[in-house]
């Protein structure tokens, strides 16, 4: 790294840490010309992610979309908005690990499925029932807005306003 007062390129890390919450590293470093100190961060690069379309097209990831679809999915469940971004904090570092560039729509959704199976099993069936069918977050929304109105009149003895079964088992929030 060179230094920002006399540009040698002739410097010693002096102390690492975390910083930002966890999502950056700290580095003091000490020029090995002039030297001074200097402090660099280091933090993954969210911006060279592609997603694959099934026909082919390639878009810019867009954590803001994944998240509005998993939040959807998530609707009066007993999951906070801060374990969903968590959630997708862990797809976003399995990714960088891996260094992809790009990851197809349907991987995409297998990675959010693996984990909301674990984290909320009805939020996990309502994903699944659309997101599979659909490439397009926007299309995909709107049919997931359907379901959960409860498009389907069908089922005659049903009075529930959303429609969906009541016989999924769902777990009291711990506390
Ligand atoms: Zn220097």
């Amino acid at each position: 790294m060179k230094c920002p007062f006399c540009e040698a390129d002739d410097d010693q890390v002096l102390d690492s840490r975390p910083a930002q919450g966890g999502t950056a590293i700290r580095r003091r470093r000490e020029c090995g010309g002039c030297g001074r100190r200097f402090t660099t961060y280091e933090s993954v690069e969210r911006t060279s992610l592609a997603v694959v379309k099934r026909d082919g097209r390639r878009e810019p990831y867009d954590r803001q979309k994944l998240l509005a679809g998993i939040l959807l999915a998530l609707r009066k469940r007993p999951v906070s908005r801060e374990q969903v971004e968590k959630m997708v904090d862990g797809i976003e570092a399995t990714l960088a690990e891996q260094h992809r560039l790009e990851i197809s729509s349907r991987e995409l959704g297998g990675l959010v499925l693996a984990r909301l199976r674990a984290l909320d099993p009805v939020a996990y069936v309502r994903f699944a029932s659309v997101y599979r069918q659909f490439d397009d977050a926007e299309q995909f929304v709107s049919e997931l807005t359907n379901l959960m109105k409860g498009g389907s009149s069908a089922d005659s003895g049903g009075q529930g306003p959303s429609g969906l079964r009541r016989s999924e088992r769902s777990p009291k929030p711990a506390i």
